[in-house]
């Protein structure tokens, strides 16, 4: 049967993977009174050890998803890379947000032709299948760029700077292929993230600035700057016509950069974001609460920052390992994800601080 919507409470809720992202959205949901059933084929889920009920599957073990699927009223997920074809085990109908979103969002090719499609101006890109599609787009695009591949990358992985030929010499095509895009001039990067509800309602958080090191965030901060609050209007715009699009139910990312010409799209994520962890307690509704609202089919809530000041730093590698030490800051909030070990580059939690410093 397909669900009914609102979902009375006490429904159990799926969410198809096993990190951080799940773990505050099962948070979220335990908050609001749901059960939360965790999917995800690694042993170890972060995610896992705070919600009611942990399947450890392949994600191609089509019995044990459709099992999955059947004691779930809805299902989303909070890992962008659970392989589309295997969700055709499950109702289609329980999947919030939906599966054309995955698809949009898994493929960094796909992704800035949907962009463009839309209006939206995303970096100068060209598909690199083949060393001589990769000298074609070098020679059309010119250097500096970045060489990406289109799928699995995260946090900076599967990336390669490109200065000259030399660099992209040493870069094997995968099968997946590759995008070549210009390295942009930008001045801030910054992020939209909305909540688009089953009745179309959207509903945007204030945009912090972000900065990354080595391809990983390290700090969201409001207020951001002139140069992104100018562009915020335009940036929103053209995320609530991804979010119509796709007909979305849930939070939505776009990740811009902001340069003297204006934004520039760089990514998006179907889903809750790093750069949206300070809405925690530096908005009225978090974006964790909103999308657990958002597919439970109940109504949204207030998105508005409670201060002018918010700041919200990850915890990076050992880090981490101080909880002494930041926890000895009165005005700290403290997150720490519960992974075992502390490897450099590894988000192992986040700070946020409201209204101070
Ligand atoms: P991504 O995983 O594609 O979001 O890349 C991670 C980070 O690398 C971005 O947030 C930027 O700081 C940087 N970056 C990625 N693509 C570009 C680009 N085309 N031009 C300049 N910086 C980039």
């Amino acid at each position: 049967m397909p669900p009914a919507f609102p979902l009375p409470v006490g429904s159990t809720i799926g969410i198809l993977g096993g990190g951080q992202l799940g773990r505050m959205l099962g948070m979220a949901a335990a908050q609001l009174g749901f059960r939360v059933h965790v999917f995800a084929p690694q042993k170890e889920s972060v995610a896992a050890e705070v919600c009611a009920k942990f399947t450890c599957a392949d994600w191609h073990d089509a019995t044990a998803l459709a099992a999955f699927a059947d004691e779930c009223a809805v299902v989303t997920y909070e890992f962008e890379n659970v392989p589309v074809d295997a969700l055709a085990a499950m109702p289609r109908e329980k999947l919030a947000p939906s599966s054309r979103a995955l698809e949009v969002a898994q493929d960094r090719l796909a992704e800035k032709q949907f962009i463009a499609k839309l209006g939206g101006r995303p970096a100068p890109f060209a598909a690199v299948s083949s060393p001589e599609e990769m000298e074609a787009a070098l020679a059309a695009i010119g250097m500096p760029g970045i060489l990406k591949t289109r799928r699995d990358g995260y946090d900076g992985k599967g990336q390669w700077a490109i200065a000259g030929h030399a660099d992209a010499q040493g870069v094997k095509v995968p099968a997946s292929g590759l995008v070549y895009e210009g390295r942009v001039a930008f001045t801030a990067e910054f992020s939209v993230i909305l909540v688009r509800g089953r009745d179309g309602a959207v509903r945007f958080w204030d945009s912090t600035r972000n900065r990354h090191e080595d391809g990983i965030l390290v700090r969201s901060e409001l207020p951001a700057p002139d140069i992104v609050t100018s562009q915020v209007e335009q940036a929103r715009a053209l995320a609530q016509k991804v979010a119509d699009a796709l007909d979305y139910v849930g939070a939505l990312t776009l990740e811009f950069f902001a340069t003297e010409q204006g934004p520039v799209f760089n990514e998006m994520a179907p889903r809750v974001h790093n750069s949206g962890h300070w809405t925690i307690e530096g908005a009225h509704t978090s974006q964790f609460e909103n999308h657990i609202r958002a597919i439970c089919g109940l109504p949204l809530g207030d998105t508005s920052a409670i201060a002018t000041r918010v700041v919200m730093d990850n915890l990076i590698g050992e880090e981490a390992l101080a909880l002494e030490r930041h926890l000895s800051d009165p005005t700290a909030h403290v997150h720490l994800y519960g992974k075992a070990k502390a490897r450099a580059g590894r988000k192992m939690g986040h700070v946020t601080r409201v209204g101070k410093r």
